[in-house]
């Protein structure tokens, strides 16, 4: 039998809030095209998150919310900061450069899987000349994908760069909710108060059936960006069932609390793993994946007893992966197997 319990936080099913909500909205015909109640509920729901009259556009996936996000602030000669090992660079099949019609990403390193002030610094001043494509946006990934958090203190520290630097900032929140629930801060601190113009709100991770919200505290940015969605297949005509869900999900700080439960299943498994003889852990883990270097015969373990999971950066690196429906239970009998494992 397939474990895939922790092989990612989306293979995990869909959470209830958002599930009544998205039953509730089946219930009467309603106009298409977002143009109906739910959707209108969705965004209103968003800007009191955020505190602000933000801009709100619905999508099917992250590679769309990033890629369109991304290619709405550049033009075809410009390039994007980001991290080597962000989603953008590594895992978008070249989204972001098709739907900008081909700006370029440019790599930075950075401890913990973040991008810091000195090495956006760094990539900027490297080209000034007419030959290399100009600098225009910077994009960070919130909660990253290494598991690692961006304190509050570091997303106003790149704010401050972009304004001074003369570039836009974007924010791929997939695991956004991970990030906010770890920090503890208001969602309007991390993103627009601290320079944010535009985030990639993510859904589907956090326990919708589908869906990102790409959130536009800029409204000049934001200009036409309807027409692009449009264009690149991602306006869904009953839309009410991708926003519906986030209704459900924002009422009572659902969302929050979900994000709280996978990031202390996260925290349970990192400790647990981290005590084992041989078990390292990789990175910090601030969020809901943990990343651990494994002995060989723990990897052949797990697999042999079916646990599904994603090996990650370099041999023996392993990636687990915590949701909404994450168990103590699952936890403890992923820790067990590896103990196991190790034993034999
Ligand atoms: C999952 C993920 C996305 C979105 O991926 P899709 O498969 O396109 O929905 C974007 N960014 C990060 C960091 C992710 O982990």
């Amino acid at each position: 039998m397939q474990r895939t319990e922790f092989a990612s936080d989306n293979t995990s099913g869909i959470c209830p809030e958002a599930l009544a909500s998205f039953i509730e909205a089946n219930r009467d015909n309603m106009a298409s095209y977002g143009n109906d109640e739910w959707t209108r509920r969705a965004c209103d729901a968003i800007r009191d998150v955020f505190e602000t009259d933000c801009d709100v556009f619905f999508v099917f996936n992250g590679t769309a919310a990033n890629s369109l996000a991304l290619a709405s602030l550049c033009q075809s000669y410009h390039s994007i900061v980001c991290h080597k090992l962000s989603h953008v660079e590594t895992d978008e099949c070249g989204g972001p450069e098709f739907f900008s019609n081909g700006t370029k990403l440019l790599l930075a390193d950075g401890e913990h899987g973040k991008l810091d002030v000195e090495g956006i610094a760094r990539l900027i001043a490297a080209r000034t000349d007419i030959h290399y494509p100009k600098p225009r946006a910077v994009t960070i990934t919130q909660s990253t994908e290494v598991g690692t958090v961006y304190s509050l203190e570091e997303v106003q520290a790149i704010g401050h760069a972009c304004r001074e630097m003369g570039l836009s900032f974007h924010m791929d929140g997939a695991r956004f909710a991970n990030a906010v629930a770890h920090l503890g801060v208001s969602p309007a601190d991390i993103t627009w108060r601290a320079g944010v113009d535009v985030l990639s709100f993510g859904g589907t991770k956090m326990g919708m059936p589908v869906g990102e919200a790409v959130v536009f505290f800029n409204h000049q940015l934001a200009q036409d960006f309807a027409y692009r969605c449009k264009q690149a297949g991602q306006l869904a005509s009953k839309m009410r069932f991708m926003t519906a869900p986030w209704v459900g999900m924002l009422a009572e700080n659902a969302w929050l609390t979900r994000a709280a439960h996978a990031n202390a299943m996260a925290t349970r498994l990192g400790d647990a793993l981290s005590r084992l003889p041989g078990v390292g852990l990789m990175f910090p883990v601030q969020a809901n994946a943990v990343f651990v270097s494994l002995p060989q015969m723990a990897v052949d373990g797990l697999k042999d007893k079916g646990w599904a999971f994603y090996s990650f950066i370099g041999a023996g690196g392993a990636r687990f992966v915590c949701s909404w429906a994450t168990t103590v239970e699952q936890v403890d009998e992923l820790v067990g197997d590896v103990e196991g494992s190790l034993a034999s």
